[in-house]
């Protein structure tokens, strides 16, 4: 038999978290500045009270300082956090940072751990993931240009980054570049770990973008003759990729959970409002059309919640949940997007206005069908894994 209850002690962690929101949260979202996020003072002093209640960072075991939950207790905690969208933050799981931090604990030495994962974890700094690259696909890492090269104790790293979110103000990033030219297309690159103080670490700019920019930016970063210790390595020399797979599927789960939140929400403030507003003598909840964008979005963000559950619960088993994460990545994005654009339009030229946080999300939700893999990148990885088997089983 398939339980679906939650067990007391997560239901209780839930219950703080809501009522954390509501004390906190979405009064002081009125605060919030776009690309640099709340007041500093007022940030700490949220973060202090997350940690006094034992939410601080679901993703992180307990003897990092994390709630030690898994990945079903952080789906079921990050779905309410994602409701807003400084939140993730005051909980010490937003992304870059939450993902970078699971790297370093399957990645990093015990050194390593101290100097950069300590601090992370702690949230006293900030961190940046810096893979792709304007000149070549994304979507096709294999096509990195950006070099490290031994030279000496050191590695000397060249290239050009971009969309390197959080980089303003970072401490340190974690930088994908080639350190073996002739390997195989999967071996030639590996993560190196780049204290942004160090001399050729330049920032060339903030891009400009839809969305709401998150702290940091999105950053183009060029690296010019970047002089970091061989020590720096994460991992072995040519296993770039075996890492960014690792990072990047509890990463973008993470998203996943967090988007069913946003879309709860606007959902919620869908069916408020076609209660409240009357139009040709009746309230709009009583059209038809209405009632349909609230029966299909209930649809949607239910088989997208038990579809990141199912994720999360294969994830907690030691499976890599490759095509669940995949699945989830293109649904939840999709199901994100439907759902705020049906909230939008119940609320009219309210919904168009920066009044409530539906414009936000939804310029939010636009690149969420692009970052951590475009949506047909992952329809692919998910088609050519069904094929294969099928092909082998028949
Ligand atoms: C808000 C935001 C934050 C980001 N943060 C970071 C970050 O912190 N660090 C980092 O390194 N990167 C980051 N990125 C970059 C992101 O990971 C890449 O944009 C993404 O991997 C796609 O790469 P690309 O933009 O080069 O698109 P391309 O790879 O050039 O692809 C362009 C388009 O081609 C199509 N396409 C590509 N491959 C296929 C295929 N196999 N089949 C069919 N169509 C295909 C898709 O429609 C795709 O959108 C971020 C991006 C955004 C939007």
């Amino acid at each position: 038999m398939i339980d679906f209850s939650i067990p007391p002690e997560l239901e209780a962690m839930r219950d703080r978290t809501t009522a954390f929101m509501d004390e906190f949260v979405y009064p002081n979202e009125s605060q919030l500045v776009e690309d640099e996020g709340l007041p500093v003072e007022l940030e700490r002093d949220l973060q202090r009270r997350v940690k006094a209640l034992g939410l601080w960072a679901p993703h992180l075991p307990r003897e990092w300082g994390g709630m030690g939950i898994g990945f079903i207790g952080q789906a079921l905690i990050n779905e309410i956090v994602g409701r807003s969208v400084f939140a993730p933050r005051l909980f010490g799981n937003a992304a870059p940072d939450a993902g970078n931090a699971e790297l370093l604990l399957i990645a990093a030495t015990k050194e390593q751990k101290e100097q950069y994962l300590r601090p992370l974890a702690n949230g006293d700094v900030r961190s940046c993931f810096a893979m792709t690259e304007p000149e070549v696909a994304g979507s096709d890492p294999t096509g990195l240009k950006t070099t490290a090269v031994r030279d000496g104790d050191n590695w000397v790293i060249n290239g050009h980054k971009w969309f390197i979110s959080g980089a303003i103000g970072s401490t340190f990033a974690i930088v994908m570049a080639v350190t073996e030219p002739e390997a195989a297309s999967h071996s030639r690159a590996s993560m190196i770990l780049v204290p942004t103080n160090t001399p050729g670490f330049n920032i060339i700019r903030s891009v400009p973008v839809m969305g709401s920019g998150g702290v940091g930016g999105h950053c183009e970063i060029r690296f010019e003759d970047c002089r970091v210790p061989l020590t720096n390595l994460l991992g072995e020399a040519g296993q770039g990729f075996k890492l960014a797979q690792a990072r990047l599927g509890p990463g973008r789960i993470q998203h996943c959970m967090r988007w069913i939140g946003a879309a709860q929400r606007s959902l919620e403030m869908m069916c408020a409002y076609a209660l409240k507003r009357q139009s040709f003598g009746e309230p709009l909840a009583k059209k038809q059309t209405v009632q349909n964008w609230i029966a299909d979005s209930t649809a949607e963000i239910n088989a997208a919640r038990l579809m990141t559950l199912n994720a999360a619960w294969k994830l907690d088993r030691g499976d890599d949940a490759r095509v669940e994460i995949s699945l989830i990545k293109f649904f939840g994005a999709r199901v994100l997007h439907d759902v705020i654009d049906r909230a939008i339009q119940v609320h009219g030229a309210l919904g168009y206005s920066k009044d409530t946080p539906l414009e936000m999300f939804y310029r939010d939700a636009r690149a969420a069908r692009i970052y951590d893999g475009p949506d047909e990148v992952h329809r692919q990885v998910v088609a050519q894994r069904i094929l294969k088997a099928f092909e082998t089983q028949n």
